[in-house]
């Protein structure tokens, strides 16, 4: 096997027993990013010579007996997590030419446990979307082609594309990713690989640039469940530094992953049975609780009643949060700025041209939603209904241990199929918001390939802080499904 297919865990065992180095590792995966980025477009910023420094300093700290969980590792950081010294755009043109001067706390912790960082990767503007189509610095190719059409080039999902699709594509061994709803499952699903959204407030938001901070989390994409676990395990953690972070423990999540799934009580929302979704999901959501019925898993019907307002709900409750968040960027703080005959109009001016699309609409949505007489009718609407999305898990979680359900109402799609209208985009994410309207951790993990040859997931959602049962119910998938397929572009 050559050194591009191993996992986190087949290279920490490597690099243990010296067969390879951080620097040799390093240098393999920026020769593949050379080679796959001018296509995939994954990267906006590569840092390969700050990276063959880190990683020649990862060999010198393990010849000194200093090994971190991540020494010598080579990941990618979402464009989106505050790098120190390193320009920071969150996928926007109002942003190019940011340097911050501090490190968020996800990336400071991967740093201290040796992690070597290639760059920073693409994403929907202020991951607002679930194609990457809304970046600034265009699209990403997910590495995945359909059957017979290798000229279609498909979207790898957003808003984290550039994770997804790096980590597919092997130009990195995992990844972070933020999901505000969905925006790490979803392309996950899409790129054939694994993703995890954990409990609000597992890890902190500190440093990473907000699009609507009561749902934002940041967490991981790897290629397998365990490496998943050894990433978050890494990021997770009390903050003092945010003021929503957990202080609660981080467990030994690679362990829990092992832990098996033997008389653990699984719901399938009936809800969750759309009437459009196709036979192929269908039957591999079917295929994925009789996987776990095997294990020794029992299978509960359960309901969750208000699930047919989540998408509403959240596109009034993140929106709202934006609009707010975005306020800072008036050319005068933050980021690039425009000429303006007055202080009003060098603002309108510089987030006009420093806006895209759909960061415009949803800054619009945001402040109508808010504005008085019709704060009553939507967003305070909005958090009630919230409130009942939450109680329906609580309901829920009172009966069984995991929920599962597809991630995806649909594979990978091609660029202008979805595209043009901003509803079918926002359907997307019809399985994945519930967990970020109420908080709780989710996971996507391949199980299979549709007709046409493309990956698919299935999503595990867990009670909050139990990101554990999570990870075992997600690694009985992994281990029942043995998803070995490899994307076209390494073919
Ligand atoms: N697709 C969703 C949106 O556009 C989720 C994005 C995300 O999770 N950041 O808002």
């Amino acid at each position: 096997m050559s050194v591009m297919d191993w996992g986190i865990a087949q290279a920490r065992a490597a690099l243990a027993k010296g067969k390879v180095s951080a620097e040799e590792l390093t240098r393999a995966h920026l020769t593949a990013i050379e080679t796959l980025n001018p296509r995939l477009n994954a990267f906006i910023t590569v840092t390969g010579e700050q990276a063959i420094a880190a990683a020649r300093a990862s060999d010198t700290r393990r010849g000194r007996g200093e090994v971190g969980a991540l020494e010598g590792i080579p990941l990618a950081v979402k464009d989106l997590f505050c790098t120190a010294g390193v320009r920071t755009t969150a996928g926007s043109r109002i942003l190019a030419d940011f340097i911050p001067p501090y490190e968020s706390t996800v990336t400071a912790q991967l740093l201290r446990d040796g992690a070597v960082f290639l760059g920073k990767v693409n994403l929907d503007e202020f991951a607002m979307g679930s194609s990457n189509l809304t970046s600034a610095y265009g699209g990403v190719e997910n590495p995945w082609k359909r059957a017979g059409s290798p000229d279609v080039k498909l979207v790898p999902g957003g808003s984290s594309g550039g994770s997804a699709a790096a980590v597919a594509a092997r130009l990195v061994m995992g990844a972070t990713g933020t999901d505000t709803g969905g925006s790490i499952r979803q392309p996950a699903a899409f790129c054939g690989i694994t993703g995890i959204k954990p409990s609000y407030g597992r890890c902190s938001r500190f440093g990473v640039v907000a699009f609507a901070s009561s749902l934002d989390q940041a967490g991981a994409f790897a290629r397998s469940v365990e490496d998943c676990a050894i990433l978050l395990g890494s990021m997770s953690g009390f903050d003092p530094r945010d003021s929503t972070s957990a202080d609660v423990a981080v467990p030994d999540f690679a362990a829990a992953a092992e832990r098996g799934v033997k008389g653990l009580r699984i719901g399938v929302p009936r809800e969750y049975r759309l009437g459009g979704l196709s036979a192929e999901i269908a039957a591999l959501w079917e295929q994925g609780l009789a996987w776990l019925r095997d294990a020794g898993a029992e299978i509960v019907e359960i309901s969750l009643p208000h699930t047919k307002y989540a998408l509403p709900t959240y596109y009034i409750v993140a929106p709202a949060e934006a609009s707010s968040n975005l306020a800072r960027y008036d050319g005068v703080r933050f980021g690039s700025r425009e000429k303006g005959d007055d202080l009003r109009d060098l603002y309108e001016r510089t987030r006009a041209a420093g806006f895209g699309d759909e960061v415009k609409r949803r800054i619009m949505i945001g402040t109508y939603v808010l504005s008085a007489g019709y704060y009553d009718a939507y967003y305070l609407r909005a958090q009630k209904i919230r409130a009942l999305i939450t109680r329906d898990f609580t309901d829920a979680f009172g009966r069984v241990d995991a929920i599962v359900t597809p991630t995806t109402p649909s594979a990978a799609f091609a660029e202008g199929e979805n595209t043009d209208d901003p509803v079918t985009m926002y359907l997307n994410d019809v399985f994945t918001v519930t967990a970020n309207l109420a908080g709780l951790p989710g996971m996507s993990v391949p199980a299979g390939l549709d007709k046409q040859g493309l990956p698919l997931g299935l999503q595990v959602i867990g009670r909050n802080f139990d990101e554990e049962t999570v990870f075992a119910v997600g690694r009985a998938i992994e281990r029942a499904a043995a998803f070995s397929a490899k994307p076209a572009v390494m073919a």
